[in-house]
């Protein structure tokens, strides 16, 4: 996770929020590389769900809600964490979290069940203070007046605006149910326990999809998704072996959820959430119903019945997704495995990341720093360019360059050399070098064959 971390932040992947401030709390900012990958994953996820889907169309909705909303989905009352105070070193700790650890701990060594006033602080073994309820929404005002009137919440999830937007969506793309509603959007959770990177934050990305059938049905649609969440991390490049399907206890289970299923991965510190599935029932749509006094039941104009469709929805975490992806493509090489000369034979990195996924597609080389190598490679990059996100560099030996390439999981590199261009008497081929980042292997190929050779290679 060290590496990982410290990778990120060296070729620009992800860096600490307001880094030169000293950073704050559980903020990051995401860098060149970053942004890039993020993209992708997003666009991935995009296309998979509303591009190649005819039963899910897309929706953007606005962070800020009526204040209603969260009255309706529950998030007002509910959501919220059980706190205490060290009424000595003034740490804040989560309720439950202390309770489970010292009941671990007395788990045989007495009868009573182990209660709060049992527990003292982790740090400094001071006393707590009374425990009290901590809503995880974040506030904000909406105009200039700072008043309770003016509140409004940064959203804890996308969920709420798909489900306030279904008559629209509904009506307007003509759907009929069974279909689904795909957002993409910023979120916010004033979790206690943030960390791990860019595992749980407090502002973070949710790719969410609200998923409207018939009651009865749903059994059968919440394992068509399930199957849908682990086909798409395969598909692009995790390895089946890291990831797994945990099913929640009946008894810890939400209080709109009559079953989840999280997709779980192994992360360095051990199996944990990566994407969660929940059949949501039909919950979200009569609170908001009951709530707002619209009609958002659906009317089958084939059956003439009417009904409250139930909610299958998985529920993805992009900046959670990117750290997936990039624990999984990581993989150290004792001793190098480069074939040039020059390279100096240590521990190299190589993130073996899906074409579609690879922040840049290709890296384009010129042998020497000098013309018409440079003109040409130039010329090169800025083709290829118009289609993909590539990279120029003349820095260094090839060897250097490669590995440069490597650690940020370029899939090619072409390198322009003396041959493409000849020298004196012997006339140039017009090809270059690529060279493949997971076997190796160098190929002549057409300067004017390139782009398709790559649009083949890439698949994208
Ligand atoms: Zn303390």
């Amino acid at each position: 996770m060290e590496k990982i971390v410290g990778l990120a932040k060296r070729r620009g992947f992800v860096f600490p929020g307001s880094d030169i401030y000293g950073g704050i709390g559980s903020t990051y900012d995401y860098g060149p590389l970053g942004v890039l990958l993020k993209n992708n994953i997003r666009t991935a996820w995009w296309k998979a769900m509303t591009q190649e889907r005819d039963d899910v169309v897309g929706l953007d909705s606005a962070i800020l809600m009526s204040p209603k909303v969260w009255e309706a989905s529950g998030h007002l009352a509910g959501f919220s964490d059980p706190l205490v105070d060290c009424k000595n070193c003034k740490k804040r700790w989560r309720a439950d979290h202390l309770l489970e650890a010292k009941s671990a701990e007395m788990a045989g060594l007495r009868e009573a069940p182990v209660e709060m006033k049992d527990v003292r602080c982790p740090a400094c073994g001071g006393e707590l203070g009374e425990e009290r309820q901590f809503n995880m929404m974040m506030k904000t005002f909406l105009g200039p007046v700072e008043e309770a009137a003016a509140v409004v919440y940064l959203r804890p999830e996308t969920a709420q605006g798909i489900f306030v937007n279904f008559k629209n969506a509904q009506e307007s793309a003509r759907k009929r149910v069974p279909f689904g509603i795909a957002q993409v959007g910023k979120s916010f959770r004033n979790e206690i326990t943030p960390g791990n990177f860019i595992f749980r934050t407090r502002e973070f990305e949710q790719m969410e999809m609200e998923f409207f059938v018939k009651p009865g049905t749903d059994e059968e649609w919440f394992e068509s998704w399930k199957q849908f969440m682990m086909d798409w991390f395969t598909r692009f490049g995790v390895k089946a072996d890291n990831l797994r399907f945990l099913e929640h206890a009946k008894e810890k289970l939400s209080h709109y959820s009559k079953r989840t299923v999280d997709l779980e991965y192994q992360y360095p510190w051990g199996w944990g959430e990566l994407w969660g599935c929940a059949n949501r029932t039909d919950f979200d749509l009569k609170q908001h119903e009951k709530h707002s006094g619209q009609d958002l039941s659906y009317r089958d104009d084939l059956t003439n019945e009417r009904y409250h469709p139930y909610v299958i929805e998985p529920a993805l975490g992009l900046d959670r997704a990117m750290l997936v992806f990039m624990l999984d493509a990581y993989e150290e090489i004792d001793g190098g495995r480069s074939t040039t000369t020059d390279a100096v034979k240590d521990i190299e990195t190589v993130l073996r990341f899906h074409p579609a996924i690879a922040p840049i597609k290709a890296a384009i080389f010129p042998l020497s720093k000098k013309e018409p190598l440079t003109g040409i490679a130039h010329e090169l990059r800025n083709r290829l360019a118009r289609r993909w996100s590539v990279q120029y560099d003349e820095t260094g030996s090839v060897g250097k360059r490669y590995r440069r390439q490597d650690e940020i999981g370029t899939p090619f590199c072409i390198t322009v050399d003396f041959q493409t261009v000849g020298e004196e008497g012997v006339p140039g081929d017009d090809k270059v070098t690529v060279r493949d980042r997971d076997t190796m292997l160098q190929e002549r190929v057409a300067i004017s064959e390139l782009e398709s050779y790559l649009a083949a290679k890439l698949g994208c």
